[in-house]
Formats: C-alpha cells, sequence, structure tokens
C-alpha cells in the first residue's frame, strides 16, 4: 500500500503522527493508499515553512513571480492526463470529467499569469497642493486552504495560484479522500522553480484544520466545503482575528417555463443532475417544471437517464462513474427509498443498478441515477443536500409559485432558468436570490476571471473565490498620500484639519 506523507519547505515530509486515513479506489472498493494524517506539529512545521518563506516571496518582483507562473502553467498543462488520471483513481470521476476539472483549475492560474495588471494600484496626482494619493495592494502572509473531495485539483487551484502571485505564501490542507493531485500539483510547483516553503501541503482531518484555524501566523483562510464545516470553519476564523471565506453546500434549482426547449431542457438537466455522479456544489438537484410541462418533461429526462453509461472512470465508454465512499453510496441510496416513503414518484430507481456483469468492479462504490418526480418542499430529498445522482421533479404552476420555491431555499449558490423568452430571464436574473444565474447554462460556474460565491447558506463571509474578489481577499489595501514641497514654499505651521486646498 502507497502511502502520502506532506510537502513541506519544497520536499517531501515523511509523516509522523503515526495516524493514517484510508484512501480508496472507488472503481473497484480496495484501498491502494493511505494518507498521513497531521498532527499539530507538523502543521506547526508546515505553516514555519511559509512564514519563513513570506519575506522574500512578498518581496520577489512581478516579474519573478510572473515568470513563475507562465513556467508552471505549462508544466500543469503538459501533466493534464496524469492529474486527471490521479483524480479518476480516487474520486471515481470519469476521466473526461477529470479532465474538464484541470482545465477550469487553469483558467485561474491563467488569470494568475496576469497578475501585474491587477495589481496596478490607483494614483490620484495634485489632490491638493502638491499632494499626491496612491492606492497598493500588499498581500495578507500565510494563506490556509482547506478543501472538499469532489474538485481534488480545481478546488486547490481556486484559491493557491491567485494567493501566491499575490505575494503570499500558502499552506493547503486537501480532502483526505482523494489527497493525491493536491500533492502533485505542489511537486510540480516546485519542479517550475517555486522557491522551498511559498507552497506547502499538509494531509490530515479535523486536527489539522484546528490547527491552521488557530495558529497565530495564519492570516487567511480559504474554505470549501459543507455548510456545517464551512459555518464552523467561518466563525473559528473570526474568533481567531483572521480573515475568512467559507463556501458551502448547495441545492440548485433549474426552473424550466412552459415556452422552454423540452428536448434542449432534458439534455441539459441530466447533464447537470448526473455528471460526477451529482458530486458537484454546482450540480442541477432539483428541477422546476412550470405549468402544464410537467409530464413531457419528467418522460424526456427518464429516457436520457435510463441510458446513461455507468462504470469505472477509467473506461472511455463510462459516462458516470461510483461515488467516492461506501458510506457515501448508502447514504445516497436511502434518499430515494426514503423520497418513495414519503409520497415521492420514483419514476427511474438508481438503486438497482449493479455492475455485477463485471465482476472485478462488484466491489465498487457504484449507484445508478434516480429520478423522483412529484416531489414536495417537505420531503428530506428536497430539503438536504443529497450530493449524489439523485435529481427531484418540483412541479410549479406559475412563474411565481416557481421562484417563491427557489428563494425559500436555505442555499443560494447556483440556479438557472430555461426559456426562450427575453423578458421572464431577465426578470428571474433580478429576482432570484443565489450568487450564480444560468440562462440556458445548467453548471454557471463563472469563467477564472469573474469570482465564484454563492449567497445565503452557500457562502460565510465577504469576498466570493478568484477573479477580482480572489485578489481582494489574498490582498489587503494600504493608501499613500505623498507630499513633496516646492522649495519655494514657506511652510509653517497649522493645526487646523487638513483639507484640500
Ligand atoms: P466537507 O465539509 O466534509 O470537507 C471539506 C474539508 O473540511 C475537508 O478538507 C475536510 O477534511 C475538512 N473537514 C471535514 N470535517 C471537518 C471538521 N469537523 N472540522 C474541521 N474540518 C473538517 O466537504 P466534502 O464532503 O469534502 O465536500 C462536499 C461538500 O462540499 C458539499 O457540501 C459541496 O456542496 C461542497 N462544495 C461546495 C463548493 C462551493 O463552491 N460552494 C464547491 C465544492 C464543494
Amino acid at each position: 500500500m502507497k502511502t502520502l506523507g506532506h510537502w513541506i519547505d519544497g520536499k517531501p515530509a515523511e509523516p509522523a503522527s503515526g495516524t493514517f486515513g484510508p484512501v480508496y479506489n472507488p472503481a473497484v472498493g480496495d484501498q491502494p493508499t493511505r494518507v498521513a494524517l497531521a498532527s499539530v506539529e507538523e502543521v506547526d512545521a508546515a505553516v514555519a515553512a511559509a512564514r519563513a518563506a513570506y519575506p522574500s516571496w512578498s518581496g520577489t518582483s512581478l516579474a519573478a513571480r510572473t515568470a513563475f507562473l507562465f513556467r508552471y502553467r505549462q508544466l500543469v498543462d503538459a501533466h493534464r492526463d496524469e492529474i486527471a488520471g490521479l483524480i479518476s483513481a480516487e474520486h471515481g470521476k470519469v476521466h473526461s470529467d477529470a479532465l474538464g476539472e484541470v482545465a477550469r483549475g487553469m483558467e485561474i492560474l491563467e488569470l494568475a499569469c496576469g497578475i501585474p495588471e491587477k495589481l496596478k494600484g490607483e494614483l490620484s496626482t495634485q489632490v491638493s497642493t502638491r499632494v499626491d494619493v496612491s492606492s497598493i495592494r500588499q498581500p495578507v502572509g500565510v494563506v490556509a486552504g482547506i478543501t472538499p473531495f469532489n474538485f481534488p485539483a480545481m478546488v486547490p487551484m481556486w484559491m493557491f495560484p491567485l494567493a501566491i502571485a499575490c505575494g503570499n505564501t500558502f499552506v493547503l490542507k486537501p480532502s483526505e479522500k482523494d489527497p493525491s493531485a493536491g500533492y502533485r500539483l505542489a511537486e510540480l510547483a516546485a519542479e517550475a522553480g517555486l522557491p522551498d516553503g511559498v507552497l506547502n501541503v499538509v494531509n490530515g482531518d479535523k486536527t489539522a484544520v484546528d490547527r491552521l484555524l488557530s495558529h497565530p501566523d495564519v492570516a487567511a483562510v480559504s474554505f470549501v466545503g459543507s455548510t456545517p464545516i464551512a459555518k464552523y470553519i467561518q466563525s473559528e476564523a473570526v474568533a481567531h482575528g483572521k480573515r475568512v471565506q467559507a463556501l458551502g453546500g448547495a441545492k440548485n434549482h433549474m426552473l424550466v417555463l412552459p415556452d422552454a426547449d423540452l428536448d434542449f431542457a432534458a439534455d441539459n438537466a441530466v447533464s447537470a443532475a448526473y455528471g460526477s455522479a451529482g458530486e458537484r456544489c454546482m450540480a442541477v438537484s432539483v428541477v422546476v417544471a412550470v405549468g402544464d410541462i410537467g409530464d413531457e418533461l419528467v418522460s424526456r429526462i427518464a429516457d436520457r437517464a435510463r441510458k446513461l453509461r455507468i462504470g469505472p472512470g477509467d473506461d472511455p465508454a463510462s459516462e458516470m462513474g461510483p461515488l467516492i465512499t461506501r458510506e457515501h453510496r448508502d447514504k445516497v441510496a436511502s434518499y430515494v427509498d426514503g423520497a418513495r416513503e414519503q409520497g415521492a414518484e420514483v419514476v427511474v430507481d438508481g438503486t438497482e443498478f449493479s455492475l455485477q456483469d463485471r465482476p472485478e468492479y462488484a466491489g465498487g462504490f457504484y449507484l445508478g441515477v434516480s429520478l423522483l418526480d412529484r416531489v414536495s418542499p417537505d420531503m428530506d430529498a428536497y430539503r438536504d443536500e443529497i450530493f449524489g445522482p439523485v435529481l427531484c421533479v418540483v412541479r410549479a404552476d406559475t412563474y411565481d409559485d416557481a421562484i417563491a420555491l427557489v428563494n425559500s431555499s436555505r442555499w443560494g449558490n447556483g440556479t438557472a432558468v430555461f426559456t426562450r423568452d427575453g423578458g421572464a430571464a431577465r426578470r428571474f436574473q433580478l429576482e432570484v436570490e443565489a450568487g450564480m444565474v444560468g440562462v440556458n447554462v445548467p453548471i454557471p460556474v463563472p469563467v477564472g476571471y469573474h469570482s465564484f460565491g454563492g449567497w445565503k447558506d452557500s457562502l460565510f463571509g465577504d469576498l466570493h473565490i478568484y477573479g477580482n474578489d480572489g485578489i481582494a481577499f489574498y490582498t489587503r489595501g494600504k493608501v499613500i498620500t505623498t507630499r513633496w514641497p516646492d522649495p519655494a514654499d514657506s511652510g509653517g505651521v497649522n493645526l487646523g484639519f487638513p483639507t484640500s486646498s
């Protein structure tokens, strides 16, 4: 069995805590790797390395930082297939989907390559006689990133390239369920010439996270994960005087208005609900069928869902892979049974799926896709984030009923409207309470140069992640007021409050 340790100060750090967590291959259900779970002392060593690297790295010229980022971008690009393989082997998602994850992560790396443009600052000359004012942004110090299992490469790349580009040093704590991709990204950064200590990876669980949250040398915390943990991260980080952005879970609604192209809507609902086995924070988990289209829409979604090919992530024929763990697979399945008991109509039942005809995969964490119709807001399948291949359909008589339903959700991550009516789409954009809105786009994950973030219980903190908000988060402002007296000025003491003249 392989053992994965930590990456501290530009090199591998042998695990010292003596505790390990299992890393499964969800496609077959075995455990090829164990991951070290860091002790407080090991976290302290990673933070110390980042702290020691900070003065030199924050003082490194933009030209040198950018040169590293371009080299790193080339290296990640050259290794995309390998990184996708690591993701697929530990997460289970199909290889093409893992490649897509790497590509979306690289968008932020590409944004980071343009950091000199973003850090130009502002200058006002002659705000008062012979007085100039400039606003600059400087790094915050050591940043910690704590990431979820569902995007083991992309979510770390939402964070550290931009943080480093801004002059910070970084400690990444990847998900202990699929830690290898994050670790590999750090190895590649060293290969691209990143100085030791600028990017560190400490593997671990709550012990490691709690130490990062209380460590006096950690200035800022970026977190992505489930809502209860995001809430906890925010309150702990704030209690310890850190800035924090903590992105949480979701329940994303896709409204289909009566005038929509139903084949187009059904294609998109299936892609967005079952891609990556529904383990995406931007997955569509609820379709709201408005008006009298419900029967027809459900039938078209069901036709497509039944044809999906489920299998191991490294089989090019697979469209959807297994779930992350056996426990998670069983929990997701229990929502289908629960919904039936609570009165939903199970149109497609994924709990009956098995790969028994391929015995080598019989132990994998597979689950078929499920489609639940006539779901009501009081059912558990609607109220909870299931995070699996289960799509709920809620029927609404009118647009007003539909928008009221979406806006009553505790979450507000992504949402979408499918319609041919520009006026209705515009109204939806303005009225819906969510951070990311798609118009005939089911998974509106913003490109790297716009920011990603939800509302309500999908985000704790003030700034979204990556894009301009990311740069604001990883820097702090400073305003400098300068006067160089003209030799002809007479000067003199003046105790009045300075005003411009
Ligand atoms: P999770 O909250 O269980 O874990 C996220 C991170 O927190 C991991 O690194 C984990 O080690 C750590 N952690 C877990 N329990 C902890 C505890 N008690 N104390 C301290 N740290 C703890 O999330 P997950 O299951 O890995 O990921 C899935 C969740 O992430 C879903 O809810 C999904 O919606 C959400 N997610 C959100 C976004 C977003 O952008 N809003 C993106 C991806 C995933």
